[in-house]
């Protein structure tokens, strides 16, 4: 069937339909798949069907019951763009924001860490901390004379055409034993032109960058960078010299929906990207050479992990909620070992609650003046939900028994020589057999298959692994109080 394409009208006119987000990726991107340069990336097998997804999303912002949780209009210019660029004012701003959040994480159950409305949440940490960009003019940046106006004139240019990004800091892993700056692959400026900068080396683990718009990239500071490795700056994913690797599937495109009900769905693939001395053009540089501005990435990211943690709240509810289906439908529930470990997912997900709820009835605003998720709040609660993460699999995967295993596809019912057996044999609970099997085959996509087994590494150091996240804890959290307290209590 041809596909639909929503006409934009002049209210709309800064929001991109499904098709429109589709077709702004036929943009001659130099993408590189299982040993093939891909056509075309919206008919590719691995990258096609996590577009298609996304493209869902973007088409959610034309749905009269989805508009208002997908877009907002902007009370100066009286224009409406996409929610995910909005920046949050008021804390009901931060709350209406995280709607759009739930909505893209139930979307994908979880299994993309960087949805389209991720993004964008760097710009809003970088326009909070513009003032600071504002008064930094470093001797080797020859032809960038502001930084904060860059910062601005990004947003604008993000906002006004729906742009989805990849957001990347990680370095290819080399020998970590050896000081960065001796790696090729540390990014680093090479020539600085009068429209841009040019940039060589590579990024590892773009989530998304090859089904995005653009791409926003840092090296995160170390000791003994050059003033030439001190870059902030964004690129559109078609750049000249841009080339992107993609890694192995993990997803079963094509797969029948029951057989697959969530991994048939596609995934955010990952890249490494090769720069080959590619331009960025000057407005899209947010800092070259200053290494103070580099040291401001966690203070910019907080929205970015306000909205990990929010992802992750919306999992743990999912989590509850398919454990408690394959309870009732394996007759299991009124067991009170079984109850104990539904009791032990529900601690998980109320406490994640707590975190997200906390982060921003306690929100401040930034030197910027926008609204800021509590930090030591989001740290904390990141750092929950990571830790306990394994173990939460775990009990969902243990509550199915058997059932994660002795799953069959569709196929397999059709057929009436293995279906009459399968029927007869399978049905659990007030519930038939294929429904329960689809039901296994959906806890299976999410707790098990490599789809999920990605999706759990991903969760664990996407925003930085457990021990970072501790040592982060401890500097950031002021001590004072706690040690007043104490030391009054012991009267020393
Ligand atoms: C599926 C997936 C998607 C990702 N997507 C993105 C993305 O979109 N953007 C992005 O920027 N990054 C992304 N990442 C990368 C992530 O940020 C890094 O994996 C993480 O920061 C750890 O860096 P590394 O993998 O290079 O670890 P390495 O530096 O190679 O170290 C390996 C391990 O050694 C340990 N280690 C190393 N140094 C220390 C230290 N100083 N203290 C304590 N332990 C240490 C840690 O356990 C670490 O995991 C993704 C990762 C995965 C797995």
């Amino acid at each position: 069937m041809a596909e639909q394409v929503k006409v934009a009208t002049t209210e709309d006119q800064f929001l991109k339909t499904g098709a429109q987000y589709k077709e702004s990726l036929r943009d001659g991107r130099d993408v590189w798949e299982g040993g093939h340069k891909v056509d075309d990336v919206t008919e590719h097998p691995a990258l096609g069907p996590g577009i298609d997804l996304m493209a869902e999303m973007f088409d959610a912002q034309f749905d009269p019951e989805l508009r208002d949780i997908t877009t907002y209009v902007d009370p100066v210019d009286g224009c409406r763009y996409s929610r995910s660029w909005q920046i949050p004012r008021t804390i009901q701003d931060l709350q209406d924001r995280r709607r759009l959040i739930e909505y893209t994480s139930l979307k994908t159950c979880g299994t993309f860490g960087r949805p389209p409305d991720l993004a964008p949440l760097v710009s809003v940490g970088l326009i909070a901390r513009k003032p600071t960009f504002e008064g930094s003019n470093p001797p080797f940046a020859k032809n960038n004379p502001s930084f904060a106006k860059n910062i601005q004139s990004f947003y604008e240019y993000g906002r006004a055409n729906n742009w989805i990004m990849a957001e990347i800091l990680v370095d290819p892993q080399t020998d970590r034993s050896r000081p960065s700056s001796e790696s090729p692959a540390l990014l680093r400026v090479t020539a600085q032109e009068e429209s841009g900068i040019r940039v060589k080396g590579a990024k590892s683990v773009g989530s998304i960058a090859a089904q995005a718009n653009g791409i926003l990239f840092t090296n995160l500071n170390r000791p003994d960078f050059p003033p030439e490795a001190c870059i902030w700056a964004a690129t559109p994913t078609a750049s000249e010299g841009l080339r992107l690797l993609c890694r192995e599937a993990v997803s079963h495109p094509g797969a029948a929906s029951f057989d697959h009900p969530l991994a048939s769905k596609g995934e955010e693939a990952d890249q490494l990207l090769v720069f080959r001395d590619v331009l960025i053009p000057n407005d899209f540089v947010f800092n070259v050479g200053d290494p103070d501005l580099v040291r401001l990435y966690g203070p910019v990211i907080l929205w970015v992990h306000w909205h990990i943690l929010s992802r992750m709240w919306v999992k743990a509810k999912l989590f509850v909620g398919t454990a408690q289906a394959v309870v009732e439908a394996l007759g299991t529930f009124s067991i009170p070992q079984v109850r104990a470990a539904i009791a032990d997912l529900i601690e998980y997900e109320q406490t994640l609650k707590a975190f997200v709820i906390a982060s921003e009835n306690l929100a401040f605003l930034s030197e910027g003046g926008v609204m800021a998720p509590n930090m030591n709040m989001v740290t904390a609660g990141r750092l929950f939900s990571i830790a306990s993460y394994p173990r939460i699999i775990h009990t969902v995967q243990e509550v199915c028994g058997q059932g994660l295993v002795m799953r069959f596809p569709e196929s397999m019912f059709d057929n009436p020589e293995t279906g009459q057996y399968l029927d007869e044999l399978l049905p659990g609970n007030d519930i038939t057999a294929r429904d329960k099997v689809r039901l296994m085959n959906f806890a299976w996509d999410l707790t098990s298959s490599s789809l999920a087994g990605r999706t759990e590494l991903f969760e664990n150091v996407n925003a930085t692994p457990a021990p970072f996240l501790r040592e982060r804890l401890y500097a950031e959290v002021p001590k004072d109080e706690y040690l007043r307290m104490a030391r009054d209590a012991a009267g020393v």
